[in-house]
């Protein structure tokens, strides 16, 4: 079995005040932590028992019996890669290779912030933005709903933000666009994001 709750990269109140300790230990602690719980029940038994969670969520994808596995093991992937794009003391302006790229795509830090914003706020109910880089080179912002991720496509993610509302209504209620602002002003973690290009 190689399905596992990661350890989180970071102590569970080190992102107060802009995420509290109380969200951390519900959106790890229980959901997180119940998307792998119900990934290993669903391949307890069956001939996925010692598939990587990236080989059960591309073996699950748009197959019409596997969807609950799809679905668990995706947020699985999904919030694992969530923890490592932030950490304590993150945000503010990149520095390194990102910055050279965001610029040559998006023309500034801030249009790429603004556009970036949008497509998360425009993403209807419950889902995931994201930075990829598509066919390995050109910068793009994208949004997926539900457990979707772009590791099912030619995407390579650099780092997401989780819009289901768990992720920010202890914190920010039903204004996601505060909890933007705070994931680009003291969250997102570049140096991540730097390692992943
Ligand atoms: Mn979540």
């Amino acid at each position: 079995m190689n399905i596992k709750l990661p350890d989180l990269p970071f102590p569970q109140d080190s992102l107060a005040p802009h995420i509290s300790e109380k969200t951390i230990q519900f959106h790890y602690g229980k959901h997180h932590k119940a998307y792998v719980d119900n990934t290993i029940k669903l391949i307890t038994g069956t001939d996925l028992e010692e598939k990587s969670v990236e080989e059960i969520i591309v073996i699950s994808s748009n197959n019409a019996d596997m969807v609950p596995l799809f679905n668990n093991a995706a947020q699985v992937w999904n919030h694992s890669f969530y923890w490592k794009s932030i950490k304590p003391h993150g945000g503010g302006t990149p520095s390194g290779p990102i910055k050279d790229k965001i610029d040559g795509k998006f023309g500034s830090y801030e249009s790429f912030v603004a556009q970036f914003k949008n497509t998360a706020m425009s993403q209807f109910g419950s889902g995931w933005a994201w930075l990829v880089l598509k066919d390995d080179s050109i910068l793009e912002i994208t949004k997926t709903p539900n457990a979707a991720t772009p590791i099912t496509s030619n995407e390579r993610p650099l780092f997401t933000v989780d819009v289901w509302e768990h992720a920010y209504y202890l914190d920010y209620q039903n204004k996601r666009a505060d909890y933007l602002d705070v994931f680009f002003e003291h969250l997102i973690n570049w140096d991540f994001v730097n390692s992943q290009l």
